[in-house]
């Protein structure tokens, strides 16, 4: 310690603002927004498709079907399965609003499984205890990006004929023993939000091989037209349609797509980054007391969506806003992932949940500070923040 300590406790405060998670677009993407707008054609057409025929050639799935949202995604997964009242559906509690927001959508009841110390995911162990008579399926979240044990979610699902829709919002291009996540279960839901690593601004995708659920699918995101505006307009497309069902209005436009094609063109690289800005934290945090750093994966490649830091503040004098605050003192913008689901007031009022239900994500929770991770970071930015966390750590150990 002496020896990093030496390294960068004379560093100097960074001079401006560190932002959490900005998007990584380029030229290319914006060329091809214009060419979008140039077009005439600027809600779901062609880009949306070429956007889902090389999202499914890169997953190794027959079909994707693109979307406004991962919520919209999950959401249309469980209606997909007739999932509805008198129905559970379990997942985690460790988790984004959204993820259980769905469950309730379809008038279903949300069951949390606590989750495992070691990498925030949802404890298969858990999951086994939580199954009822009325379960229909599970929803296991890839946190950070670090694939879930699915062989063991797997093998519950299967033992008990439950359905799994992977919550994949963290993990597009993360590997689960040699398979892609999008190719392992039924449906994967992925998230293009803004800071996702990926991203088409807002936007979402469902991974299958089931080729007659993707049609339902589409059907239900858009209205529940037989085909999609696309098809009825393009040269020498039908005026006719037919609605096969009351659908929704979830589809994925050209303007997002365009973005899409391009940045899936960068993911892999995008991933080799977002790893190496990893490894660099750990060779400047590793030593410290009182922090415990994410680890290597073993079952696969993660895509490092977050850098989550665990903070034991028992021995420290500040609590965690004070840390957090003291990193945005040194310009740098830190966060936290996630307030467990079932402390916020709806679902306590709604489902019954009490502060201690879940004693693993509430200890995980109440020490989490996440850094910033992103493919614009420079070595300088990291090194600014490694210096940052370092002097918080060391000045506040108690
Ligand atoms: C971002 C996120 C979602 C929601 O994704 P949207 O595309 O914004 O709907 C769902 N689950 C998790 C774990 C997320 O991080």
């Amino acid at each position: 310690m002496p020896n990093l300590n030496d390294k960068y406790l004379s560093r100097p405060r960074r001079q401006e603002l560190l932002p959490f998670s900005p998007p990584d677009i380029g030229q290319e993407e914006i060329d091809e927004v214009v060419d979008s707008l140039r077009s005439g054609w600027i809600t779901t057409g062609p880009k949306t498709a070429l956007f889902e025929q090389d999202l499914a050639g890169y997953l190794g799935c027959r079909q994707v079907v693109a979307l406004n949202s991962a919520t919209a995604g999950l959401f249309l997964c469980l209606k997909q399965m007739r999932i509805g009242p008198g129905d559970e559906v379990i997942t985690t509690p460790y988790t984004f609003a959204a993820t259980v927001n769905v469950i309730l959508h379809c008038g279903a009841r949300p069951v949390l499984a606590d989750v495992r110390e070691d990498d925030f995911n949802i404890d298969p162990q858990k999951v086994e205890r939580a199954v009822t008579s009325r379960t229909r399926a599970i929803i296991p979240v890839h946190f950070a990006g670090r694939s879930c044990d699915l062989e063991a979610i797997g093998a519950i699902a299967q033992r008990h004929s439950l359905e799994v829709i992977e919550d994949a919002a963290h993990a597009i291009g993360a590997e689960y023993r040699g398979r892609k996540i999008g190719a392992v279960s039924r449906f994967t839901v992925f998230s293009f939000h803004a800071v996702k690593n990926l991203t088409t601004g807002e936007g979402g995708a469902i991974a299958t091989d089931d080729e007659r659920a993707a049609g339902n699918l589409r059907a239900m995101a858009l209205h529940g037209m037989n085909k999609d505006a696309w098809n009825r307009f393009a040269p020498g497309g039908k005026w006719q349609y037919d609605i096969v069902l009351p659908g929704y209005k979830h589809n994925m436009m050209d303007l997002q797509a365009a973005l899409g094609i391009h940045q899936l063109r960068k993911l892999e690289s995008f991933i080799v980054r977002r790893g190496e800005i990893a490894r660099q934290y750990r060779a400047g945090l590793y030593d410290l007391p009182a922090l415990r750093l994410p680890g290597e994966y073993q079952a696969g490649r993660q895509t490092w969506h977050l850098y989550p830091i665990l903070v034991d503040f028992d021995r420290m004098d500040i609590d965690r806003a004070g840390f957090i605050d003291l990193l945005a003192e040194q310009n740098i913008s830190a966060n936290v992932h996630y307030l467990p689901v079932h402390l916020f007031r709806h679902y306590r009022e709604c489902l019954g949940y009490q502060p201690g239900d879940f004693p693993v994500a509430e200890k995980l929770s109440n020490r989490e500070v996440t850094l910033p991770l992103y493919t614009r970071l420079s070595d300088r930015d990291v090194e600014d923040v490694i210096a940052a966390v370092r002097k918080t750590v060391t000045e506040h150990l108690k």
